[in-house]
């Protein structure tokens, strides 16, 4: 599974590739956030100045190729560099409208990876956000069944059997009081035996 080291390396590498008359004007962060089914990555200036990258948490997944990353990646770095959540000036009134992003990372020499992730994308996203989304349904469904069996073996089968201990409490009490009066008319048939009138 890829971690927030390899996404560090990744983005030196993306940036001293495509990027490099960009200046770190400020500093720069990247991690993977939360699992999303739509957005593949996000940048966003931190109170500190600093900027955040965020990488969807479904990326980290190895059976989805680099390529897909470093596309992410790349398109973050493109709003970096187009003074988007950065300290660069801003190029653009909007972020996406024109195309402005897209037409960027061509320039760059980056039309080749943007190509291979929309394809990937296109053919492969949809059945993958499926699949997770039947694989959290399943483990749902396990941890209902798990969540059952715990309450009917702690709880519910203690609370049926109860009036069953109450049942055998209350017939050992009779059988004990009933064995108590047969020892004392055995212990008084004895007494007037050995001390007879
Ligand atoms: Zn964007």
């Amino acid at each position: 599974m890829r971690d927030d080291k390899w996404l560090e390396k990744e983005l030196g590498q993306i940036w001293s590739r495509y990027f490099v008359d960009v200046t770190k004007i400020n500093k720069v962060v990247i991690k993977f956030g939360r699992r999303a089914r739509t957005r593949l990555g996000s940048i966003k200036k931190l109170d500190n100045g600093s900027s955040l990258i965020l990488i969807n948490g479904l990326l980290k997944e190895l059976n989805i190729p680099d390529f897909i990353v470093q596309a992410t990646i790349a398109h973050e770095l493109t709003h970096y560099a187009h003074g988007f959540s950065s300290s660069h000036e801003r190029k653009f009134k909007h972020p996406h409208k024109g195309g402005v992003v897209s037409k960027e990372m061509q320039i760059r020499g980056l039309e080749d990876i943007l190509y291979l992730q929309k394809k990937w994308l296109k053919e492969n996203w949809i059945n993958y956000i499926i699949n997770i989304t039947r694989q959290s349904l399943h483990r749902e469904e396990e941890k209902e069944k798990s969540d059952l069996f715990l309450f009917l073996s702690s709880f519910l089968i203690p609370c049926l059997l109860f009036p069953v201990y109450c049942l055998l409490f209350i017939w050992r009490v009779i059988c004990s009081f009933g064995l108590r009066k047969r020892e004392k008319e055995q212990a008084y048939l004895l007494s007037m035996s050995i001390y007879p009138a």
